[in-house]
């Protein structure tokens, strides 16, 4: 018991960083960092990572851009 105690309060001391909320990688951003200084937050949706908000947002612009 003592010990699963200890290990649970490891696992969250290494945890610290948010999640992505689409493949649920580590992102660069710690879970208390305020959104607004945030990259790659989305409001509505939360937290993503380098890749997914790079694949996200220009899929989507893609589609919405008009062409030069
Ligand atoms: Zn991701």
């Amino acid at each position: 018991m003592e010990k699963n105690k200890k290990w649970e309060k490891l696992k969250w001391g290494r945890n610290k960083k948010d999640v992505c909320v689409s493949c649920g990688e580590a992102t660069q951003h710690n879970k208390l960092d305020h959104i607004d200084m945030r990259k790659y937050y989305v409001e509505g949706a939360g937290q993503l990572c380098y890749d997914c908000y790079m694949r996200i947002y220009f899929r989507d612009s893609e589609s919405t851009l008009p062409p030069a």
